[in-house]
């Protein structure tokens, strides 16, 4: 009998440790394996990147490479330079490949992908098998055991949990692999991949880079940033497995902070160390497994004898909303990620609703408000100068960092919506896609969501203040200071609220509050003044929002779908 020829294809996956889609491959004892990436133009050239995601990405091919060298020589990650659709079939081909391996992903975009790349393989006669382990429990396994509804609350995540089961406990890393076969197949020679949903200039792009499949010195290399167009990374989080279990470690190591951890008592001020695991990021690459991450935290909880504290506040609790997130978009497909067509999702008439949503563009929807004021709020708010120090220090933090402590995000996604500006959560949601490195679809829509009360969370009457909030965890304002450091000089009374300021004070302080823009003047540096005053703003938005309630519109209503809602 001839032995299984098999590709392992990594994608949300960059580890070796406790993957059931890996241990899947290496149980076929296969005569050859080839570990591959794809170099997808969906994440290449459509989905928003910023660099320092893609610095975090290719950390990780560069760390699961040598990894995968250390057990094997011959052997490394061969990071392809096509889209997997046109790819996989020159590779089953000219590599005699028996059986494709890889790890379940129920993103809705990832799915049609897969569909397409399953069929691919059906009609060469290629063997696929795919395993869960990027979430705790299979997100369509969590749908099934909900009757067939997206999960919408922490509670029902626990009650399917417990349906379905012990959470495995994770696999081993391996300590051999088998060799890649033969590599000769002439990448070279290979035409650009042409993919009938880029544009013209996207494809021209695309075209550029594809000139060798296997990369400017045809050994399959992780690509660099440089070689990508861009500047060096700005962030300090690094990306890779070893980095990630290194972090594991040295979090699980203090018994008392994994044991008694609770989330609401963490402090989105803090920096340099910040109060939570930062891990997220690594999760969503796959540098680290999140059964790995469950099972060292609970093995800590198990024997500790002090009061643990519990799910969902608890540190395992925390992985519990992933999978809530992971399992709505399950069930809800690509609407998960927008109003339109959203079952779930409550209709707001926002200033600014998203332009780019092309379900919203298909369907004409010209729902903008009137509010001239909406297009240079959001800008503000992006570039970090609301004049608000605590929103601006954040969304500085987010753009150099790509990182934000979970409550900073629910102040930023809270003022840009309900809270403040009444702009559309899905413009919000845009720019974390392009500028966190943790950037997970199913996770940051349904925060996006749960933070502007049309999914998940109803207290829209509930905000946060930019003032009062920080004060709680950082009176001197610390954390203003690192991000907006104009501001530094400024003593606890005014650090929230430079505007009260005396002139003649500010002028001391070397920074003067004016106008709606950062910079200089003469010898003060300037800082802005509040884009609107907070307490009015507030009311307004909740006045609309109790409206919009009252209406009760959601997403896949008729008259939100045809445009047809203003005339209720
Ligand atoms: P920890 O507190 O250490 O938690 C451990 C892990 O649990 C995290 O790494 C993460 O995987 C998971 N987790 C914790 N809280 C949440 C949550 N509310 N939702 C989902 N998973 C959670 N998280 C992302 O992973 N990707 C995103 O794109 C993302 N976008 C967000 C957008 C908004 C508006 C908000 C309010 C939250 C968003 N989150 C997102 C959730 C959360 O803020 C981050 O997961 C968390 O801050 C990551 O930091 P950490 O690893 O230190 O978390």
């Amino acid at each position: 009998m001839t032995k299984p020829r098999a590709i392992y294809w990594f994608r949300t996956d960059l580890r070796l440790h406790d993957s059931p889609a890996l241990k899947a491959a290496l149980d076929l004892k296969p005569e050859c394996l080839y570990p591959i990436w794809t170099w997808d133009p969906h994440y290449v050239y459509r989905a928003k990147v910023g660099v320092n995601r893609w610095q975090f990405l290719l950390d990780c091919q560069t760390d699961l490479s040598s990894s995968i060298t250390k057990i094997n020589p011959k052997s490394k990650l061969h990071v392809i330079r096509e889209a997997p659709q046109t790819l996989f079939p020159k590779l089953f081909k000219a590599w005699r490949i028996s059986h494709l391996i890889f790890e379940k992903d129920t993103d809705a975009y990832a799915r049609d992908r897969d569909e397409s790349v399953v069929e691919l393989a059906r009609n060469a006669g290629v063997q696929v098998i795919i395993k869960t382990g990027r979430t705790l429990y299979d997100p369509d396994e969590l749908v099934e055991h909900t009757g067939r509804k997206p999960t919408m609350s922490i509670s029902q995540v626990q009650a399917a949990g417990k349906k379905i089961g012990e959470i495995p406990r994770p696999i081993p890393a391996p300590k051999s692999l088998p060799d890649p076969g033969d590599m000769s197949i002439d990448f070279e020679q290979e035409h650009p991949p042409t993919d009938p949903d880029l544009n013209a200039h996207d494809r021209t792009e695309s075209d550029k880079s594809y000139k060798s499949l296997a990369g400017p010195n045809s050994d399959f290399a992780p690509p660099t940033l440089e070689e990508l167009g861009f500047p060096p990374a700005t962030s300090p989080h690094r990306g890779g497995e070893t980095v990630a279990l290194e972090m594991l470690s040295s979090i699980t190591s203090d018994k008392t902070y994994t044991a008694t951890f609770e989330k609401p008592k963490t402090a989105p001020t803090a920096f340099e160390p910040a109060a939570t695991t930062v891990l997220s990021p690594h999760l969503h690459f796959g540098s680290l497994s999140v059964r790995e991450f469950f099972w060292r935290v609970q093995d800590v909880v198990d024997k500790y004898k002090g009061k643990a504290s519990e799910p969902p506040t608890s540190l395992t609790g925390q992985l519990l909303f992933r999978d809530m997130y992971f399992g709505a978009q399950a069930h809800l497909g690509h609407a998960f990620a927008q109003t339109i067509g959203n079952s779930h999702c409550r209709f707001i008439p926002w200033h600014l609703p998203s332009v780019v949503s092309p379900t919203s563009m298909r369907a004409g929807h010209d729902y903008q408000i009137d509010d001239p004021q909406a297009e240079e709020w959001f800008q503000r708010w992006k570039f970090g100068r609301t004049g608000f120090p605590w929103i601006d220090a954040l969304m500085r933090q987010l753009r150099q960092e790509g990182w934000i402590h979970h409550l900073g995000r629910h102040a930023v996604a809270c003022f840009l919506t309900r809270g403040g500006c009444y702009i559309d959560w899905e413009r919000g949601a845009e720019v974390f896609e392009e500028w966190l490195v943790d950037h997970e679809t199913a996770c940051n829509v349904g925060n996006w969501q749960w933070l502007s009360c049309t999914a998940f969370y109803s207290q829209f009457y509930r905000c946060y203040s930019p003032i009062a909030f920080p004060k709680k965890t950082d009176k001197e304002g610390q954390f203003v200071k690192r991000y907006c450091p104009e501001l530094e000089n400024f003593p606890d009374k005014y650090i929230y609220e430079p505007w009260r300021a005396p002139i003649a004070d500010q002028k001391a302080w070397g920074c003067l509050i004016k106008g709606d823009t950062c910079g200089e003047d003469g010898e003060y540096k300037v800082y802005p003044k509040p884009m609107f005053d907070f307490p009015t703003r507030r009311e307004v938005c909740k006045q609309a929002m109790k409206k919009a309630y009252s209406v009760g519109l959601h997403g896949n209503d008729q008259q939100v779908l045809d445009g047809t809602w203003r005339k209720l």
